[in-house]
């Protein structure tokens, strides 16, 4: 196995070993090494590094961490100018070579050795959908000005003397009008090819990209694959996104409400779980589903609220869950409607069966939310939660009655860290993940809920300045 990456060091002329890990928060790190050191004893015995510089990692008094490389992950980095070759890492303790409990990464690896353990299944294949907005790099604030005019013009200002400053905005999507008119409406084609060719050089496994339904919003399509690898393909696709839209003076992001009034960004999570070769998800219930299938949609149901502090850990990720933008609130399911958090696509090979999870967004740590998803699928298989009857009418237009029944998803980070710290025992299960890892994540993410809610927000300007 080591030999592989060895081979490849040799083949290629490599000059560079980029060890990649990705902290708690779900931000890619690399340390680089040179190629010339990296030998099988290198690989076997791991590289040090000083965990307490990432965020809720361990402290400065027992600060050593080790990186082990996973050479099956290994791939050429098309950015680099040195011929560089990368590999992604999970992290262990150095004194007993054990997982490091908050890796996120290793979780995942748990997650997937916890499946097997279970008898349920021998593989978790995810299918994740994440899109992202492109902005001019340079020019942040005149985009954001764009929008705001974009809005203006569906109210009908348009012709006034200070949109002709502006130009013409024939070719400009407007709101929800991205979907999918040829160029020059959509100008980010050559961006997306490019981007999608780098991809596929570097040995990833894409099949499609195409504008989304907002203005200036875009999604790339990755094969399924198994949840650690999965993982790892996202960080990819997120790193390469980010670089080629630099590279053509763009800016790329997962944030996931960048504008106010048009669609946000998803990471609908396609999911299914197969034993000895087959698919547990295909059957004879609702949609063609198993009951596996069905228990398993109850499981993510049941615990969507805690799910929420991993597949939706922004406090911005909340902007994004509301009616109105193809963005789910309700704690539903359905093989038709998109209105709930789980949908069933349609498909008539029992091998294509899936789950798709609607509610998870990119500002997800991949490895953490595939995993929790998987915990939660797998509680509910368990247990054989029930998910109750399906939803197949428009959500939104039930009578407000039937509407107010429907449980939903939180409504903000601070819920989702309370109903996380109510309810993780399903995570606990098999030490995937563990208490203490759960607190070291809350932590992060208090921070991040205390910064947002003190400080004044841009809109409070409007709303209360002139009082
Ligand atoms: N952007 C939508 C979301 O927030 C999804 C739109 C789509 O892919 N149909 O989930
Ligand atoms: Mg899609
Ligand atoms: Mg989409
Ligand atoms: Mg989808």
């Amino acid at each position: 196995m080591a030999n592989s990456l060895i081979k490849l060091i040799k083949d290629e002329e490599v000059e560079y070993v980029d060890v990649r890990f990705t902290d708690p928060r779900g931000k890619l790190q690399h340390v680089t090494v040179v190629a010339d050191l990296v030998d099988e004893d290198f690989i076997e015995e791991g590289f040090m590094f000083d965990g307490s510089s990432i965020a809720g990692w361990k402290s400065i008094e027992a600060s050593d961490m080790k990186l082990m490389l996973d050479v099956d992950s290994a791939y050429i980095d098309p950015f680099y100018a040195e011929k560089t070759v990368c590999v992604h890492c999970s992290v262990v303790e150095p004194d007993t070579g054990e997982a490091y409990d908050r890796d996120p990464r290793g979780t995942a690896e748990k997650a997937e050795a916890y499946l097997v353990s279970s008898g349920i299944g021998d593989a978790f294949y995810c299918g994740p959908e994440a899109e992202f907005f492109l902005f001019d790099d340079v020019k942040y604030s005149n985009t954001m000005n764009k929008v705001s005019f974009e809005v203006d013009a569906a109210d009908a200002s348009w012709n006034t003397d200070a949109d002709y400053e502006m130009g013409n905005m024939g070719h400009r999507p407007g709101i929800k009008g991205g979907y999918f008119p040829v160029n020059p409406t959509d100008s980010a084609q050559d961006l997306r090819s490019e981007m999608l060719s780098t991809m596929k050089r570097m040995g990833m496994k894409v099949d499609k990209h195409h504008h989304e339904v907002a203005s200036c919003q875009h999604e790339l399509g990755l094969i399924f694959g198994t949840l650690t690898k999965q993982a790892d393909e996202i960080q990819k696709y997120k790193y390469v996104i980010h670089n080629v839209a630099h590279a053509y003076g763009k800016s790329a992001t997962f944030m996931p409400k960048p504008i106010a009034g048009d669609n946000g960004t998803g990471m609908h999570v396609n999911m299914s779980i197969w034993k000895d070769g087959k698919p547990l998800f295909a059957g004879d219930q609702y949609a063609d589903l198993s009951n596996e299938a069905l228990y398993f949609i109850g499981g993510i149901l049941k615990h969507a609220k805690a799910l929420n502090a991993f597949t939706n850990p922004a406090t911005n990720s909340y902007k994004r869950l509301i009616p109105g933008f193809e963005a789910p609130v309700l704690r539903a399911y359905s093989a038709r409607n998109r209105s709930g958090c789980v949908r069933i696509p349609w498909t008539e090979s029992p091998k294509a069966k899936r789950v798709e999870a609607r509610f998870p967004d990119p500002a997800a740590n991949p490895y953490l939310c595939f995993a929790a998803l998987l915990m939660a699928g797998l509680d509910g298989i368990k247990n054989k939660t029930h998910p109750g009857e399906p939803s197949d009418k428009d959500l939104y237009d039930l009578p407000a009655e039937e509407l107010a029944a429907i449980p939903t998803v939180c409504g903000s980070l601070r819920e989702a860290l309370d109903e996380l710290e109510k309810d993780h025992n399903f995570l606990l299960a098999g030490d995937v993940f563990t208490r203490d890892q759960i607190e070291g994540y809350m932590a992060l993410k208090w921070d991040e809920v205390y910064a947002y809610e003190h400080t004044p927000h841009p809109v409070e300007y409007q709303m209360y300045y002139s009082c």
